[in-house]
């Protein structure tokens, strides 16, 4: 609990702004989990069904992955403060780099702290004023804020849209480098990139392409790149280690040595802050060879995709099409979205609502996130409540 009483000797005019634009939004508090994740989740006592995690291929509760953090910890300790480059790298940090870079196909890859790190860092060690970079209208927060601060020449194209991208890349002949930027999934509608095209416009245009990952390393085994059978066409490839590889924390950039040898030498968000802790590091190289070595891990997540999202659609449901665990049903308009997740949660089941301006007005919708640790009966239970709670979709 917060103190209210508490007299903070700060800027008046800072904290009167603040409660001003405070007072003028749709108040949010994070929810709070007790125990661990998985499944499902309590919240205030009650067990609900959860439906809104990154945990793709339920790692996040395996046993060997956190016996692995375990013995790891036993053995080095928790954290090693001090960055990488000081004493803070550990054989465990290279063993992860040297299976992120099997997994994904590339020939190094470089840990950072997150994903988000990992896009703050990459775009600003390898490009300046004389490059273009252009940038997918959806993309996610963090590869945004990592190209503003590369100070390239930024294009921003319309979602998937390859004929305004072509006509950028043509416009930009004098750049030094051009260099695509894309999200492999995107977590919104759970829609592929346009991979064959881009990387056929990469070739044509002599671009750089760079694809973020996270909604896709582990998923589709190495990524979006082996899914299209393009492993070898992707130059740069960053991901997290925070959602379906263990769902601890942790980010990477993939790509040939030249890079990643740079991002060492250079790279603020790797060189400038603290080491991964090594039983995170341990957990992840334990996620990733099990995503790897269990084919039936993803085997059950399309499965459990694919009924949840059979069920919701004869339920009456909107749902996108696609066949990623990521399920956008569509609640369009005003604030059902909001009012069938608070009815959802109070039926048993976790999910979120995204209204505007995550989502455009009038694609206001539920994200499900589909998990490989759903039983049947987890998603009977939600697909049950989605019926029972069908009567405000009536009344809206
Ligand atoms: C989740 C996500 C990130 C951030 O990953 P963290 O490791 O949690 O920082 C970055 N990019 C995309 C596309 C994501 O979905």
């Amino acid at each position: 609990m917060h103190r209210m009483d508490r007299r903070y000797r700060v800027n008046t005019a800072l904290l009167d702004r603040l409660r001003t634009e405070l007072d003028g939004r749709r108040p949010r508090r994070d929810l709070v989990v007790s125990g661990a994740q998985g499944p499902t989740v309590s919240v205030d006592g009650e067990k609900l069904v959860n439906l809104a995690s990154n945990d793709y291929l339920g790692l996040a509760q395996s046993p060997e992955v956190l016996a692995a953090a375990q013995e790891t910890m036993r053995g080095q300790g928790l954290g090693v403060a001090a960055g990488r480059v000081l004493c803070g790298t550990r054989n465990v940090h290279s063993a992860l780099e040297a299976a992120i870079a099997d997994l994904v196909g590339a020939e190094d890859a470089v840990l950072y702290g997150s994903c988000f790190d990992a896009n703050l860092g990459v775009f600003a060690a390898l490009f300046g004023p004389d490059d273009v970079i252009f940038s997918d209208a959806l993309n996610h927060a963090s590869l945004i804020d990592g190209i503003r601060l590369a100070q390239a020449q930024r294009r921003v194209y319309a979602h998937s849209d390859l004929n305004e991208l072509e006509r950028y890349l043509t416009e930009s002949t004098e750049a030094r480098h051009r260099l695509i930027v894309t999200d492999g999934v995107f977590s919104m509608d759970g829609d592929f990139a346009a991979l064959p095209q881009l990387v056929e416009l990469a070739r044509r245009y002599d671009a750089v392409l760079l694809v973020d990952d996270s909604h896709a390393t582990g998923v589709l085994g190495g990524g979006t790149a082996e899914h299209f059978g393009l492993r070898d066409e992707v130059d740069l490839v960053t991901g997290t280690l925070g959602k379906a590889l263990g769902g601890a924390a942790g980010g990477f950039v993939a790509g040939p040595r030249a890079v990643t040898e740079t991002l060492r030498q250079v790279s603020r968000p790797y060189i400038f802050t603290n080491a991964m802790a090594p039983p995170l590091a341990a957990a992840a190289l334990t996620a990733i060879h099990l995503a790897a070595h269990r084919p039936e891990l993803r085997e059950r997540l399309a499965a459990n995709t694919s009924w949840l999202r059979a069920a919701l659609r004869d339920l009456g449901y909107e749902v996108l099409p696609g066949e990623h665990p990521i399920v956008p049903v569509m609640l369009r308009g005003g604030t059902l979205a909001v009012e069938m997740a608070a009815a959802l949660r109070r039926e048993g089941v976790l999910v979120f609502a995204l209204s505007h301006p995550v989502v455009p007005i009038g694609e206001e919708r539920i994200r499900v996130q589909v998990s490989a640790s759903h039983t049947r009966e987890h998603l009977e239970q939600a697909a049950a409540a989605f019926g029972r709670v069908r009567g405000l979709l009536a009344a809206a």
